[in-house]
């Protein structure tokens, strides 16, 4: 068995240790004669794996008991409709745009009320994170919407925007549980864990329990009502079982590694390896304002098409896989979560030295 060094957007590299020990439980979970993904979701077993996965990810997060987790379906971009369906009271609400998944939501936003763009950065390709200090925020919106991290862009809100008490809405996918967050300045959290947490096909929603409501926008599923969902503890009907499962493992881990504190150090340090040597190259150059740089995702070029393919190629054959960048950005992208190890950045950054020395 031979890993690669697997720098992937998303769905991107977990824990090994995680990956074993499901490998281990996959024909007898602990016991029962049946792997997790064959057993009832209303089993005591596996009644205890979600219970235990949510206690965790609370004790991680340090989640208020006024906030649900609900684990749920559909991707991030599902919670792109449900949000205003959910949250839309007044049918409006602010969106700021930061990138790619942020103009989805906002579009898809619209479809349900008026959706405002409060502020946007599309006017240098996203390449910062707008002054959101002192924005102008009608009164009457039901929330402000970001993306707190543009794992396309690799930009990340440093400071959160002064929403002037409005609810805080923010898709967290690609940062979640990177640092630690004050679950109480916002009234959702939302993210597909297939970036920093888990495997696709599952979505965690962190919200407030005054934001479920009954009254929601006519029209709205079933299934997509946050109240139903928490009503039933994300068992309204089957869930990602096995994804869950693997969340849950994923939890553990972090936990044991120290907590989200010890996260935020360690994904600081692998970043700074990376961005240290890009701020010296003579041939390889981020790509985005430095104070806004993400610990996630970092994409970088060398400013000419060929020698990033030839990059993207040539590092791929040395078992550094996944770093050409968006099909929309070119140039390279190496997302390095809370799995990646250090020697892995380590290793990719003797590898760009190597090849600017052999290319320039
Ligand atoms: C990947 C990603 C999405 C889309 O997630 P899906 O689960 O594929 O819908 C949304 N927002 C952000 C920030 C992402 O990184």
């Amino acid at each position: 068995m031979s890993r690669v060094y697997n720098f992937s957007a998303g769905p991107a590299v977990l824990p090994e240790e995680v990956l074993k020990e499901a490998a281990d439980e996959m024909l007898d979970y602990r016991g029962c004669g049946m792997s997790v993904m064959e057993m009832s979701h209303r089993s005591k077993v596996y009644d205890t794996i979600i219970k235990e996965a949510e206690a965790d990810l609370r004790e991680l997060m340090n989640i208020p008991d006024n906030y649900k987790v609900l684990f749920l379906q559909g991707g991030a971009s599902q919670q792109f409709a449900a949000i205003p369906m959910n949250l839309m009271k007044n049918k409006k609400a602010g969106y700021i745009l930061t990138g790619q998944w942020a103009k989805k939501a906002f579009q898809e936003g619209k479809i349900y009320g008026e959706a405002i763009e409060l502020a946007s950065s599309a006017d240098e390709t996203f390449s910062y994170i707008p002054d959101c200090s002192n924005l102008d925020i009608p009164a009457d919106l039901d929330y402000v919407y970001i993306c707190e991290n543009n794992t396309i862009y690799g930009t990340k809100y440093h400071t959160l925007p002064d929403t002037k008490g409005i609810d805080l809405v923010a898709d967290v996918s690609s940062c979640f549980l990177s640092e630690p967050v004050d679950v109480t300045k916002y009234g959702v959290i939302y993210g597909g864990v297939q970036k920093n947490i888990g495997p696709a096909g599952v979505v965690i929603v962190i919200i407030r329990e005054d934001l479920i409501r009954d009254d929601v926008l006519p029209g709205t599923p079933t299934m997509l009502k946050y109240k139903t969902q928490a009503d039933n503890d994300s068992l309204y009907n089957t869930p990602p079982c096995y994804g869950i499962y693997i969340c849950g493992k994923v939890f553990k881990w972090i936990k044991k590694m120290g907590g989200l504190s010890a996260m935020k150090e360690h994904n600081e340090k692998k970043a700074k390896i990376l961005y240290d040597f890009l701020d010296q190259s003579k041939m390889f150059k981020g790509t985005v304002r430095k104070e806004d740089r993400s610990l996630m995702n970092v994409p970088f070029v060398t400013g000419n098409e060929e020698l990033d393919a030839k990059f993207v190629a040539e590092s791929k054959a040395a078992g550094f896989e996944n770093l050409k960048g968006h099909r929309t950005v070119g140039g390279m992208r190496a997302s390095i979560y809370n799995a990646m190890p250090i020697e892995g950045v380590e290793k990719l950054v003797a590898f760009m030295k190597k090849f600017e020395e052999e290319n320039a």
